[in-house]
């Protein structure tokens, strides 16, 4: 048996097998090759078994997203074949005398540059392709092959780290758990397991080499400990914890279909935050009023280009639908940051999550913007969808943004498709927003405050770096009169206010958030039962 503590992000329990995934961040080292022609045969044999993989991947794809969007994987597979690709590839081996795994990434690092600097935008977009085949090839190279969902049993999957991108990407019926001996807990990944009902330890001091696939592990988010190997009793007593923590889940049920109401009749609506169509199954599951917080950028994540105005529309009136009736407010394109998709070609920052992300990038790539402007508004004329829009620092902002909803207006009106333009919000996340949220509650329709941004903007703490989650006090004084300034300043212009960070979710601060007038508060679909719990049982305004 060896026992780790880390820090808990869900207070879960799992008991299962462990699956490690190897970092996918290579780290390739160059190394001389003894052997040049014997390197230049494992490139080739790296490249058939990647042909090997784009075919399965394909095939998968036509039958779950159609031919359209997987002929993606065919354009990997032409482009694994290119001439020039592989010959100078095989050239770096023999001239440099270097290992197969540096000529792949080295070679994949030039092309993707190459192509980044092109004019053309279609084979600017190449560059984020190049890379993915490079990586695939390294990969296959290395022997660090992507874990098979459609293979494993459920599992407890033990990483370095996890990305965002790596985290949407998984299949949620197979994760017992998650460990990792990095990440901060104000992170989108740990956010991604609050939201799946996941148990999650992080910064856990694990060496991956010492662990190995199909071991036993207890993961207890209640005691922030992981155990592997238990001994037979440690088992037992993680069996009793598993069946308790059901039974107080099965009390929570008695409030499905009860209103959030304290014991004084102050109500409050309480909504489940989201990241994929999937998730809409959780909300129900919880009986959320709605949706107050879709996180649209997950639909750009994981995937090899932007999703097409059609794929958007899809998914947002899917969830609209699926909701029947309810509000679902979708947020606009927040990627930058933690969140990053290749294609996008954001290239490297030294301050990315001051930098350009959010709607800075839809206001300077309108295009990208108006195309889910678009989507948005087809996908509002069959559902109850509002929008809002991340990062918000002032009213000429605001302002931009209104002209291009216009344009995306006007647009539509030429294709003669229905559509609605929706209510529109704004996230509250910065502390400018916050200071100005007089003058911005003249212009929208609501506001919605980010407290894990708002947090880090006010206190100067950046919320991925994981050395800093003991200075990161979302409960600082400064973040509560922010709220209460917000939710004042908001009302005063007859418009509502509410909280979809994560510290709407924080028992400990319901009541407060009651009498601050707080009108919605938007959590994790696993959180909204319990919100519900505190405000029936609170004793606000009861003389
Ligand atoms: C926030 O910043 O509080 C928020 C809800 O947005 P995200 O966590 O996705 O940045
Ligand atoms: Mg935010």
């Amino acid at each position: 048996m060896i026992k780790f503590s880390g820090k808990s992000v869900y207070k879960g329990i799992a008991v299962g097998p462990v699956a490690v995934l190897k970092n996918n961040d290579f780290q390739v080292k160059r190394a001389k090759a003894e052997d040049v022609e014997a390197e230049i045969a494992r490139v080739e044999e790296a490249v058939e078994k990647s042909q090997e993989q784009l075919g399965q991947l394909y095939d998968k794809a036509v039958k779950e997203v159609g031919e359209a969007s997987a002929a993606i994987f065919e354009v990997h597979q032409m482009m694994l074949e290119d001439d020039d690709y592989r010959d100078s590839i095989c050239n770096m081996i023999r001239t440099e005398q270097v290992n197969a795994e540096y000529a792949v990434a080295v070679t994949g690092d030039n092309f993707s540059e190459i192509f980044a600097g092109m004019d053309d935008d279609y084979m600017k977009a190449r560059a984020a392709d190049i890379k993915d085949i490079s990586n695939r090839l390294v990969r296959c190279l290395s022997g660090q092959e992507n874990m098979d969902f459609e293979t494993m049993e459920p599992s407890v999957i033990i990483a370095e780290d996890l990305s965002p991108s790596e985290t949407v990407q998984m299949d949620k019926k197979k994760i017992l758990a998650f460990v990792t001996v990095h990440g901060s807990t104000n992170s989108h990944t740990a956010i991604l397991a609050r939201m799946m009902n996941i148990p999650a330890l992080i910064g856990v001091p694990m060496d991956l080499d010492e662990i190995h696939n199909g071991q036993t592990v207890i993961v207890d988010g209640l005691k922030s400990e992981v155990i592997f190997d238990p001994t037979e009793e440690e088992r037992c007593e993680a069996e009793v914890k598993i069946q308790n923590e059901k039974e107080k889940l099965e009390l929570l049920q008695t409030l499905k279909g009860k209103e959030n109401v304290t014991l004084s009749g102050r109500k409050i609506h309480i909504y489940a935050n989201i990241g994929s169509v999937s998730d809409v199954g959780y909300v129900l599951e919880n009986d959320a009023g709605g949706i107050g917080l879709f996180r649209s950028e997950f639909l750009y994540l994981g995937k090899d280009d932007f999703p097409t105005e059609e794929e958007q529309f899809q998914a947002y009136k899917q969830v609209a639908q699926m909701i029947a009736g309810k509000k679902v407010i979708i947020r606009t394109l927040d990627i930058g940051a933690d969140k990053q998709a290749d294609y996008f070609n954001l290239g490297k920052e030294e301050n990315p999550a001051m930098g350009y992300r959010a709607i800075r990038i839809c206001l300077k790539q309108t295009d990208i913007f108006k195309a889910q402007l678009r989507a948005l508004m087809r996908a509002a004329a069959f559902g109850n969808i509002s929008v809002m829009y991340p990062m918000i620092t002032s009213t000429e902002e605001v302002l931009q943004i209104f002209e291009i909803v216009k344009e995306a207006q006007k647009e539509l009106d030429a294709m003669q498709v229905p559509y609605k333009v929706p209510e529109q919000g704004i996230m509250i996340e910065t502390p400018a927003a916050v200071m100005i949220s007089d003058e911005l509650a003249e212009l929208v329709d609501f506001f919605s405050i980010g407290t894990n941004d708002l947090t880090q903007y006010t206190l100067a703490i950046d919320r991925q770096n994981e050395r800093l989650d003991d200075f990161y006090n979302p409960h600082h004084k400064a973040i509560l009169k922010m709220i209460r300034m917000v939710t004042e300043n908001a009302h005063k212009c007859g418009k509502w206010a509410g909280i979809c960070g994560e510290l709407g979710a924080d028992l400990e601060l319901t009541e407060e958030f009651l009498k601050m007038g707080l009108d919605e508060l938007s959590v994790s679909p696993s959180m909204v039962l319990k919100v519900r719990k505190a405000v029936r049982e609170s004793r606000v305004g009861v003389n």
